[in-house]
């Protein structure tokens, strides 16, 4: 046999391909299981051993794994699959919704490029501000974007040099499983360590306890309600925490009532409400309320007159302690849930409204799912002032339809929450339709705002004493 110049190469490169891949313990098991773990020790072990490997990866490696992990995504068979799965598996929202949640946290989420430095030079030398990985980050993701938490939270993640251990919603399972591991391959295929994005076989609050309390994970992420987001807070670490919201929408009577009603619609009934920035209440001046009213059933309201059926839809969706959503109704279209009241309508029918007082369970709770109640207001400062009263403080999500830029101001002011859309649709604030990067861990209570690679990481200082000047 001839052997050529090619030949060794090929042979010598397999070789200490190999030897790269014992030098990690979990590198073998890493490659048969695809990120994923029986035991939560195991998994967070396996996270660490990668991320210190990964931290003599150049930039130029880690904006290729993003890459790898945006192009898995977008692969159509992909996309579509995990958009299905996480719909039947939910059973909450809808596919064609997904297919344009999945699509956006793949091409709009941040990568490397978010990691700007900064400068100081002068008499004494250069310093420079860098942001440094965490380390391994616990991310927590909801029931209600599985899929697109992770993706943003890996890309965003991986970017700031972190590996990351997913603590998937457990009714979200198996799509979310199914999504570390493309996500695996696909890292591996890209050359990266085994092991950067992990989770276990069998997500459940234990295991996500057992995961926040690792000594070896060094940051929480939680994207959920109050009580995931109070536990990670009370963790003793660094926590960054994306809870819930209750976005109110204020319209006024200087509003284009015609584009307020298309764009409230559009809104509240994007994947069949669940979004945490969607519409969920909306506070009408009284002179512009019936024009309103007509303008969203033009486009695809469903407007509930009779008390007694307002009634039985309270009882039907509402949980008795008059707090919570019964989980059954979040994120069901607006057909399923008339059906249920006995009313039969067409596809064509996307949210169902009706008229309320401030304090109806439905203004007060956040319901998921596209039911939107309409309180009429005298004038647009005490709409503004409702507004503020029953977002409950979560300084989430809140949009104003009006051409009276103080107003607009005031509002923005007063509510104080992370996204505040003017004459748009909710989902402009995450960049559909508005300027801007997307995410979905949108950071209130700890104030990060639309988290994005930056966010998981630290600021670093890094001195070099005298010269480096060139002034
Ligand atoms: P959820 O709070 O029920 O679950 C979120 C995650 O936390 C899940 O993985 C769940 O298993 C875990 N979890 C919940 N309680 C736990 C506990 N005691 N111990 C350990 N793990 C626990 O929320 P959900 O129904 O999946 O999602 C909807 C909520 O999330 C809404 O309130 C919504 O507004 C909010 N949300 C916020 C954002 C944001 O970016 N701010 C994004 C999506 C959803």
């Amino acid at each position: 046999m001839n052997i050529d110049e090619r030949m060794v190469a090929g042979i010598v490169n397999a070789v200490l391909g190999k030897l790269d891949d014992i030098s990690s313990p979990y590198a073998e098991a890493g490659a048969e299981q695809w990120g994923i773990f029986e035991n939560m020790d195991d998994a967070v072990e396996a996270a660490a051993c990668a991320q210190r490997e990964y931290l003599n990866r150049t930039m130029h490696d880690r904006a290729a794994y993003v890459q790898a992990i945006r192009d898995v995504v977008l692969n159509q068979e992909n996309l579509e699959y995990i958009s299905r799965q996480s719909a039947e598996e939910t059973g909450m929202g809808n596919y064609e919704h997904k297919l344009i949640k999945n699509r956006l946290a793949a091409t709009k989420t941040p990568g490397i490029e978010d990691l700007t430095t900064d400068a100081m030079t002068g008499d004494d030398g250069l310093t420079l501000v860098e942001y440094s990985p965490f380390g391994v980050i616990g991310a927590i993701t909801p029931t209600t974007n599985p899929t697109e938490t992770i993706i943003c939270n890996s890309i965003g993640m991986l970017a700031a040099g972190n590996s990351v251990v997913f603590s998937p919603h457990p009714r979200a399972k198996n799509v979310s499983l199914h999504l570390v591991r493309l996500i695996n391959r696909a890292l591996m295929e890209a050359g990266a360590p085994a092991n950067l994005v992990v989770t276990v076989s069998e997500p459940s609050i234990e295991n996500t306890n057992a995961m926040m309390n690792h000594p070896l994970v060094r940051m929480l992420v939680a994207t959920g309600g109050p009580g995931i987001v109070k536990t990670v807070l009370s963790s003793g670490k660094k926590a960054i925490g994306a809870g819930a919201g209750n976005p109110p929408v204020v319209v006024d009577e200087t509003a284009n009532i015609e584009k307020a009603g298309k764009d409230i619609i559009d809104g509240c009934c994007f994947d069949n409400n669940l979004p945490c920035i969607a519409e969920k209440e909306v506070i009408v001046v009284d002179s512009a309320a019936d024009y309103l009213i007509f303008n969203m059933k033009k486009n695809g309201a469903y407007e509930v007159k009779d008390p007694e059926i307002i009634d039985k839809l309270v009882k039907l969706v509402v949980q008795e302690n008059g707090k919570s959503p019964v989980t059954s109704f979040v994120g069901k279209s607006a057909k399923y849930i008339l059906d249920k009241v006995g009313i039969s309508v067409g596809d064509e029918v996307k949210v169902i409204i009706m008229q309320t007082t401030e304090d109806h369970p439905f203004v007060q709770v956040e319901l998921m799912m596209p039911i939107l109640p309409i309180v009429r207001v005298p004038d647009v400062d005490a709409g503004i002032e409702m507004a503020v009263r029953v977002e409950h403080g979560n300084r989430h999500t809140a949009m104003m339809h009006s051409r009276n830029v103080d107003k607009l101001t005031k509002m923005a002011k007063l509510i104080q929450t992370t996204i505040f859309v003017k004459n748009g649709p909710s989902y402009a604030g995450i960049g559909v339709g508005g300027e801007g990067h997307t995410t979905f861990t949108i950071a209130g209570p700890t104030g990060e705002g639309l988290t994005s690679a930056k966010s998981f990481a630290r600021r670093r200082r890094c001195v070099l004493v005298g010269g480096m000047d060139v002034r």
